[in-house]
């Protein structure tokens, strides 16, 4: 872990498993994801915009080669970075014709790409698709990983994001995918408004149990024109405080195993786009604050990973 951040930033990974700065190349597909055609619901994730997930990408109707090549040469001459991973980012990226998956991978088989990071459901992952990147990947020595939704490990809250898949899916899913031998990155919500402590604390010791790799930590954001935005104007829950998201964020970091790598910290979304996003405040002030305040209280990530026992009904 770094001398000088609290907590295992995936920059310092990516450093010692490719010796060099790394970034991701988004791409967009034209998808959708079983949650929106009726495969598995309807409606999609109550808080997930038209989209799928990301504001930042290229049209879906260039060519993959075509997003890669245009994000390289901008993203490659901004950050002075040579290696990249492609990032399959909006919707669900395994959910797609057999010959069509291939045919995007096999498009990202580049010089300068040293990873594919696939971003998807966790009842999307088949062993059939994932046999097909175990080949890939040794045949070209490009790294897999599988970026999975959990939010989080309370049932009760993912029946309220209508995310129409458990705990135990993905649970399935990570025994699959590890199989393969494939990096997992798992996203989870910090701030949802149904979860208590003791559902962030859970949510990271799932995650340590199933050696997930690396996480990415998003703040709830409000995105325009989604049920959740309908369900914050008719007053159906308070949004917690800047406060409390700090304050989540920095137990779930105590509890998760200190050699998971941290992907980002706190969500972010443009404004133009949104109802509610972090509080008014820059991502990074609190990405900053949460820095500071583990730092002056000696936290670390991992602290409380080896603790026996922990008292339920406090959460700690
Ligand atoms: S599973 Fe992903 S893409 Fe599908 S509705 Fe939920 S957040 Fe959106």
């Amino acid at each position: 872990m770094s001398s000088i951040l609290p907590y295992y930033p995936i920059s310092e990974y990516y450093k010692n498993k490719y010796g060099q700065k790394v970034y991701k190349l988004p791409i967009k597909l034209s998808l959708t994801c079983p949650n929106r055609d009726g495969e598995a619901g309807f409606g999609g994730c109550i808080f997930c915009s038209e989209s799928g997930g990301s504001f930042e990408n290229l049209p879906s109707f260039f060519t993959v080669e075509k997003q890669l090549e245009i994000n390289k040469n901008y993203i490659g001459s901004k950050y002075k970075v040579k290696k990249f991973i492609a990032y399959f980012q909006n919707f669900s990226n395994t959910y797609m014709d057999y010959e069509k998956f291939k045919e995007v991978i096999c498009a990202c088989n580049k010089n300068y790409i040293i990873a594919i990071s696939i971003s998807t459901r966790s009842d999307c992952i088949t062993e059939k698709k994932l046999e097909f990147l175990e080949d890939f990947s040794k045949n070209t020595g490009i790294d897999i990983i599988i970026e999975l939704g959990l939010q989080t490990a309370n049932y009760k809250s993912l029946k309220i994001l209508n995310r129409c898949e458990d705990l135990a899916d993905f649970i399935k899913a990570c025994n699959i995918i590890k199989k393969y031998n494939f990096n997992i990155c798992t996203h989870v919500i910090l701030s949802l408004p149904w979860d208590e402590k003791i559902d962030i604390i859970e949510t990271a010791r799932i995650l340590n149990v199933l050696a997930v790799d690396e996480v990415k930590i998003h703040s709830l954001y409000i995105v325009k024109n989604t049920k959740l935005a309908n369900m914050y104007k008719n007053n159906e829950f308070r949004m917690p405080r800047k406060e409390d998201y700090k304050n989540n964020v920095i137990i779930f970091l105590r509890y998760l195993n200190k050699n998971i790598a941290i992907q980002r910290l706190v969500g972010r979304a443009p404004s133009e786009d949104t109802i509610f996003c972090n509080w008014n405040s820059s991502w990074w002030v609190i990405r900053d604050e949460i820095i500071a305040d583990m730092n002056e209280n000696g936290f670390s990530q991992g602290d409380l990973s080896q603790k026996k026992k922990y008292n339920i009904l406090e959460g700690e």
